[in-house]
């Protein structure tokens, strides 16, 4: 029987573990699809406060991960299938192995949005990406397209400018939602082209296996053309990680947790942090200080329950 567990390893998750673990719970944290969370897909993290140069994303979680595991925290790779919520103890099944624990914290964030085109599917892995930190390396003077217009968008297209020939910026609407500082950074950047008002239709070519360009259509004019294109970054948003949690969780239309208040969810004993239920903020920031949060809730919950 545990008295936390902790599904995801983002800062929300590794932040939610340092608390725990410090407070002698021993918290069991499941590391999740996307081990590290959003920030394991990005470079350089500027807005972290205590860090005046600046850190790389993975290095932080990376730091996290190691500050809980010096308190006792265990990390388990794999993703939750199951949750038993409706009853006590909790129930949380783990790659088929089923748990109990007194406390729940859930911190399992947001996946990457696609734009849900046919061949987009077939060629990820393939020339099509959500993450270019991960993938950027490959486009070395290569033509790189970046779909989206909001920060990650920029910050994306900004990063591929180190490696491709050109970067193009397609964007479906010609105002943006980025943040002016990003937005005038991606402007100024010489080797970013932009192009507005327009959608991708299809990516081709999936008889190759490769991304070879893609057909775009100018919402304006109507025109539709092919452009060359060797690797597709897609940064249109993402989609909160609930479906495990079926009904049991108040959700909200999109899938985000509703907060009852502080860290809680409607079930007593299941906290909500960081992503999975923020849909404004988003920030590696306010994600572990929702850890943070939620882990003092639950040290607070247990205590009560006088253990
Ligand atoms: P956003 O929701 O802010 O932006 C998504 C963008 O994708 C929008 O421009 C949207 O267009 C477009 N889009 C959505 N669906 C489609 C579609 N089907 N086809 C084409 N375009 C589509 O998501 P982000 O991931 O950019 O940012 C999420 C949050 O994270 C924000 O709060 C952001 O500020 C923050 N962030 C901060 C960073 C930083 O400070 N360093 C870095 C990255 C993110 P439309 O505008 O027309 O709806």
């Amino acid at each position: 029987m545990h008295n936390v567990i902790i599904i995801g390893s983002g800062c929300a998750g590794n932040t939610a573990a340092v608390y725990t673990a410090r407070a002698s719970l021993k918290p069991l944290v499941i590391g999740g699809h996307e081990p590290g969370g959003q920030l394991s897909i990005t470079s350089e993290v500027e807005n972290f406060p205590g860090f005046p140069e600046g850190v790389l994303g993975p290095q932080l979680v990376e730091n996290m991960k190691l500050q809980a595991q010096k308190f006792g925290a265990e990390y388990r790779h794999g993703t939750v299938d199951e949750a038993i919520l409706t009853e006590r103890p909790f129930r949380i099944k783990i790659d088929g192995v089923w748990e109990e624990t007194r406390t729940l914290i859930i911190a399992s964030g947001a996946s990457a949005r696609w734009l849900g085109l046919e061949n987009e599917y077939k060629l990820i892995g393939k020339g099509v990406s959500s993450c270019a930190t991960c993938d950027g390396f490959f486009y070395r003077g290569k033509e790189i397209m970046v779909i989206g217009g909001g920060d990650t968008a920029m910050e994306e297209a900004n990063f591929l400018t180190r490696f491709g020939s050109r970067v193009t910026l397609v964007h479906r609407r010609d105002e943006f939602r980025a943040s002016k500082i990003m937005l005038d950074r991606a402007k100024a950047n010489p080797k970013i082209e932009m192009i507005l008002n327009t959608v991708v239709d299809d990516i081709y070519d999936v008889t190759k296996g490769e991304v070879t360009g893609v057909r775009l259509r100018n919402l304006v004019t109507g025109e539709a053309y092919d452009r060359p294109v060797d690797g597709f970054f897609v940064a249109i948003g993402h989609i909160p990680n609930t479906k495990f949690l079926g009904s049991q969780i108040t959700l909200d239309e999109d899938g985000y947790i509703v907060s009852q208040g502080g860290a809680r969810t409607n079930i007593p004993g299941v906290f909500h942090a960081g992503d999975v239920q923020d849909r404004v903020y988003r920030q590696a920031i306010t994600a572990s200080g929702a850890g943070c949060m939620a882990a003092i809730e639950a040290e607070r919950f247990l205590e009560h329950e006088g253990h």
